[in-house]
């Protein structure tokens, strides 16, 4: 063996060295053409912000408010804003003007639909609690939806109290949705009785039962609605939720018998609202289109053996287009608001106009659509790992093994016609340097340096790549495996849950230097020690991207990234893997003149929180630690003043933030 090493070596050229420089294997240098419309189009800002987000000419990630498209507001101004309140990354930003926006906006498309048909009936929107409990956040669409007689949809007794106290219009709907018990039923019933419309929707046959003995026991008719199980289907994540073996609703037999029961009590009248949900962020236009159309035919029917019915709930599905590629993919959505609403309209009208039905106030109970905009998730990169190859030391042939010099032999050989060869080539002889390391023929220094050579090896492909017209499966794989890791300050698990648990798709951007090419692409892991920690999938125009491009970072500046459209879900679903707990939260409204308000703040959790929900008690902890001091000054092992010290230290962390600080 050492002999052929030998004779192989002499054969082969010595390559120049020259060359390997690591300044020629960087990607591109930053080129000063770049201009901020070629950053809105890369993160594709236009595609998914409906118009909230634009670009400064200074390269900073604005707000437009509605109304104000003249005075856009930096997002780094609010950032600055909230560091002298004491609000430190990360933090949830709400937008109260984008909220109010989109409760209006939602009314105004239902509104201009009816008028524009001709539709006799009217609308009503109500928003779903479990969607952004947040107190302030319902509290913002029970104040502006006041107008609109916005309601609320509840799914548990929580829910249905948050309601009964928030909701400031008579005339909004409380939608009464899941199981139910008897206290939920008396809650209920009490809502009613102040004068809101309350209606119980009946999703399994047992608790009809319960809910007119109860409106009995209190002598309060009830308004009650029916949750249908439709047949349509539904494309996207939640199709579950849609056909014959969704969770939810009653069968045509069960739906049957209730009519009967309530006839027999003379009660039929109570049967005011007739509901469906097909599940979240329904993708496909045409899903909405046919389910409205069942729904109609039952209603139709239900009418006629005697039901009033006169509302009728289409649930929620209205979906958000996170990856701004408007299609029927999973993560966006084929229609538009405009169009939405007009369907749904036209629809009923087609069913119901043939048999004479008169037209129904249409509900719809839209959750994500409405409150996913208006809010962004904001955090600082902590550091980057990268994938580069640093230069290499002078190099002499005859201290190299044969792996490592065919390793250098491949670099110089590289050609742009035949990368996938030269790929198979390094991955080859890198695979057989380290066989030769472990078998002790060449040492660590060495395995050192022929990794890097096969490090700029695959950097010099993946910078050819793009310039192949069909890149194999296998080189686009590699360039991917070299792309950077941010290192964010955040968890996935507490504020992006779905990017984990559903792979949903969020837009993420950099805040600053947008009137710089983003010359890295990577993939961005979070504070967790959790390998799923980390967001690796990005909206794009065609279909989610592995990595995202990103500024190298610049020393002692802040880089700062905003995930966007997360207001919905997200915060609630969020959990304590780690112990990293909520973030701070900021709400912000912008003013006529284009000032900032910081109109509410709420500090994220202290460490000693996440403790006590896990049942640790943190005075506990402190007065053991305590103890374990004063052992140790009376063992000799520190002083009094180093145990204060200590003592300082323990108690001050926790009160401290759970995430990483400054
Ligand atoms: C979750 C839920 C909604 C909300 O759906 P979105 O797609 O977020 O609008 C509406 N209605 C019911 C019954 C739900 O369970």
């Amino acid at each position: 063996m050492p002999e052929s090493t030998t004779k192989t070596k002499s054969k082969i050229k010595r390559p120049n060295l020259d060359a390997l420089k690591t300044g020629e294997v960087t990607i591109a240098d930053v080129p000063s053409d770049w201009v901020i419309e070629k950053s809105k189009d890369l993160y594709g800002i236009d595609r998914w912000s409906n118009g909230y987000f634009g670009i400064a000419p200074n390269g900073n990630l604005t707000i437009t408010a509605p109304g104000l498209a003249e005075h856009p507001i930096e997002l780094l101004e609010v950032v600055g804003g909230l560091k002298q309140r004491g609000l430190e990354m990360p933090v949830m930003l709400r937008i109260e003007n984008l909220l109010v926006d989109r409760v209006e906006q939602l009314n105004g498309a239902f509104s201009k639909a009816i008028s524009e048909s001709n539709y006799q009936g009217d609308y009503r929107s109500v928003f779903p609690i479990k969607v952004n409990q947040q107190n302030h956040v319902v509290a913002e669409i029970a104040r502006f939806g006041e107008k609109f007689a916005h309601g609320l949809e509840v799914g548990s007794k929580a829910e249905l109290l948050i309601a009964m106290s928030t909701l400031r219009s008579k005339d909004s709907l409380i939608v009464c949705n899941g199981y139910k018990d008897e206290e939920f039923v008396d809650l209920g019933l009490q809502a009613s009785r102040i004068g809101y419309q309350c209606f119980f929707v009946i999703e399994t046959p047992s608790e009809l039962g319960l809910i007119l003995e109860r409106a009995d026991h209190w002598k309060i008719k009830p308004l009650l609605g029916v949750r249908l199980k439709l047949s349509t289907e539904v494309d996207g994540h939640w199709s579950n939720d849609s056909g014959d073996r969704s969770l939810f609703g009653l069968s045509t037999t069960q739906l049957m018998d209730v009519v009967d029961h309530l006839r027999q009590r003379e009660l039929l009248d109570c049967l005011q609202l007739l509901h469906f949900h097909l599940g979240s962020q329904i993708p496909n236009i045409r899903n909405i289109r046919d389910a409205v159309s069942e729904a109609c035919r039952f209603y139709i029917d239900l009418v006629e053996e005697g039901a009033p019915l006169g509302y009728l709930d289409l649930g929620g599905g209205l979906a958000v287009d996170y990856d701004g590629s408007s299609s029927t993919a999973t993560h966006s959505r084929n229609y538009d608001l405009d169009e939405y609403c007009i369907d749904i309209v036209e629809t009923v009208m087609a069913s119901l106009d043939p048999p004479g039905v008169p037209h129904p106030t249409l509900v719809t109970e839209s959750g994500r659509w409405t409150v996913a905009p208006t809010s962004i998730l904001l955090f600082n990169v902590l550091s980057v790992s990268t994938f580069d190859p640093t230069p290499f030391p002078e190099l002499k042939n005859e201290e190299l093994s044969e792996s490592t010099l065919s390793l250098l032999e491949t670099l110089s050989a590289l050609k742009e016609r035949r990368l996938q060869e030269n790929y198979n080539d390094a991955i080859y002889f890198r695979d057989q340097m380290r066989m030769a390391f472990r078998v002790g023929e060449i040492s660590l220094r060495e395995r050192a340096l022929a990794e890097n050579i096969c490090l700029t090896i695959l950097n010099k492909i993946a910078e050819l790549v793009p310039k192949l017209k069909k890149p194999t499966a296998d080189l686009v794989k590699m360039c991917e495996s070299l792309s950077d890791i941010y290192y964010g300050n955040f968890s996935v698990f507490q504020s992006l849950p779905d990017a984990w648990a559903i792979e949903q798709v969020f837009p993420v951007m950099p805040l600053q230097r947008l009137n710089e090419k983003p010359t890295r692409s990577a993939i961005i892991a979070d504070l967790t020690c959790d390998c799923d920690g980390k967001l690796s999938r990005f909206a794009n125009e065609d279909g989610p991207a592995s990595t995202v491009p990103l500024h190298p970072l610049h020393p002692d500046e802040d880089y700062l990234i905003g995930v966007f459209l997360v207001g919905s879900y997200q915060e609630t679903l969020g959990d304590l893997h780690n112990l990293f707990g909520d973030t701070n939260v900021a709400s912000i409204r912008i003013t006529q003149e284009a000032s900032i308000e910081f109109i509410h703040e709420l500090e994220g959790d202290r460490i000693s929180d996440v403790l006590s929900y896990v049942e640790y008690q943190p005075q506990e902890m402190s007065n053991r630690f305590r103890t374990m001091a004063e052992t140790a000054v009376r063992d000799g092992a520190i002083t009094v003043a180093q145990r204060q010290e200590m003592l300082r230290l323990f108690n001050e962390s926790l009160r401290g933030y759970t995430y990483f600080e400054n």
